[in-house]
């Protein structure tokens, strides 16, 4: 049963769109989401797996073309109502449908028209930042969160200029979200000149490059329609015209790439936890115990309340902090960072109270809830760890 919605403030444009991503979200994306699931990694992605459908008609629903001239906060409100449907619907493939387009949100923020022409929205993107060796030293790049006196260690993946080329070797980790389908990536990694300097930098590239090889897919607890895994670059030459950022503005860049990430997760798992929540409120209707539906118990009504609360404050943080970052020169990572934070933890607290609910219904693979307790725990983890991610947001305020 859907909770009633507060949003009095849309125009019938929004209010179109918003129906238009639900209908995709029930009926292709939630059966899709259940059906991938069950199978293995290699299975969800072969030729003829239903996500590849699941991917053709997003595309042709055309939101990832929303009109690049019309104001941005305009947009970013239409995007906060499309990614909380896309996270209703399942959120391991909203998670893919979102990441495909990181090549070309950057090349769109650094206003390189060319490159947003060689790595359009439709051309299937992932983001590589995470390595081996460096999960969270990635996502904390500037050592904020690190014990003092830590040290990250050397880099798994370097990049170094060789005249109007760069020249790419190592491998990013085996959480790459969509790393075994892409066509291009977004690559964070250390470069380093002929000198020996060495900073960071972002490029973006082509996947079929001569040097690049692909892992297995990641076999994981949640968010099983969304495949992961490494890539490998052995010597591969990259022109320098596709680095967007080096080592000078890394920082700044690598800001902006994480409110874009976190801002997306606060707004897909808004939609998780309405998922959860959604559920547990039909099934504690139908449920009768005592000779009643459980709904009529005390601690359950309480239980769906405090449920109800948190889906609404994490939705009313996530859209605030989009709204913002999408109307500022300088987007705010503490802001995103809450944003990621309340809904992922959000999402899973919802689910496990909806979970707890269903009582032993719960636990089986027959009822949603689990597979959405599952897909939500591993989103505290996903684009960096809530803790981490913390430390980084603090660090910020203070
Ligand atoms: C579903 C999913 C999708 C992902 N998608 C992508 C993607 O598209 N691209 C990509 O590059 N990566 C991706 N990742 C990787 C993700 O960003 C990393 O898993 C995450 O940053 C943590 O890194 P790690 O797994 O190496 O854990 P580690 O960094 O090894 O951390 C292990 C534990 O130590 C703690 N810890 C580590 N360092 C610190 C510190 N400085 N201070 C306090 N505690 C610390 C962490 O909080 C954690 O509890 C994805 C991960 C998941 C699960």
């Amino acid at each position: 049963m859907p909770v009633p919605n507060l949003d009095i403030d849309l125009s019938e444009e929004e209010q179109q769109v918003r129906d238009v991503a639900h209908r995709f979200a029930a009926d292709v994306m939630r059966p899709a989401g259940e059906a991938l699931d069950k199978l293995t990694p290699d299975e969800v992605i072969a030729p003829g797996s239903i996500f590849w459908d699941v991917y053709k008609q997003y595309l042709q629903l055309g939101f990832t073309e929303l009109d690049p001239e019309a104001d941005p906060v305009a947009v970013a409100r239409l995007q906060c109502l499309i990614s909380e449907e896309l996270g209703w619907g399942d959120a391991g493939l909203a998670v893919a449908l979102s990441t495909a387009g990181m090549p070309a949100e950057l090349a769109k923020a650094v206003g390189n028209q060319e490159l947003l022409e060689q790595f359009p929205p439709d051309n299937l993107g992932c983001w590589a930042i995470t390595e081996p060796n460096h999960g969270s030293d990635m996502i904390d790049f500037n050592s904020r969160a690190m014990a003092p006196g830590a040290k990250p260690g050397k880099p798994n993946c370097i990049a170094r200029g060789e005249g109007d080329e760069y020249v790419i070797s190592g491998q990013k980790s085996a959480w790459v979200s969509n790393g075994s389908i892409a066509r291009s990536v977004a690559l964070h990694c250390a470069t380093e000149t002929v000198d020996g300097q060495s900073g960071g930098g972002i490029f973006l590239a082509s996947l079929d490059l001569e040097g690049i090889t692909r892992g297995k897919p990641l076999h994981k607890i949640g968010q099983r329609a969304l495949n992961q895994c490494e890539i490998y670059f052995d010597q591969v030459r990259i022109p320098a015209s596709q680095m967007i950022c080096g080592p000078s503005d890394y920082s700044f860049m690598t800001d902006m790439t994480l409110c874009l990430a976190n801002g997306g997760m606060g707004m897909i798992f808004v939609g998780t936890a309405r998922a959860a929540l959604e559920l547990a409120l039909d099934y504690a209707q139908e449920r009768v115990q005592g000779g009643v539906p459980i709904i009529q118990h005390q601690s359950v009504k309480g239980r769906l309340f405090t449920m109800y609360r948190k889906v609404e404050a994490a939705r009313s943080l996530s859209r605030r902090v989009t709204l913002y970052n999408a109307a500022s020169d300088l987007p705010a990572l503490q802001a995103a960072i809450s944003a990621k934070v309340t809904s992922t933890l959000t999402a899973f607290e919802v689910a496990s109270d909806a979970l707890q609910i269903f009582g032993g219904a719960g636990t089986s693979q027959e009822y949603p809830i689990e597979k959405i307790f599952r897909d939500a725990r591993v989103s505290m983890i996903e684009d960096g760890c809530n803790e981490v991610l913390g430390l980084l947001a603090g660090d910020r305020l203070a």
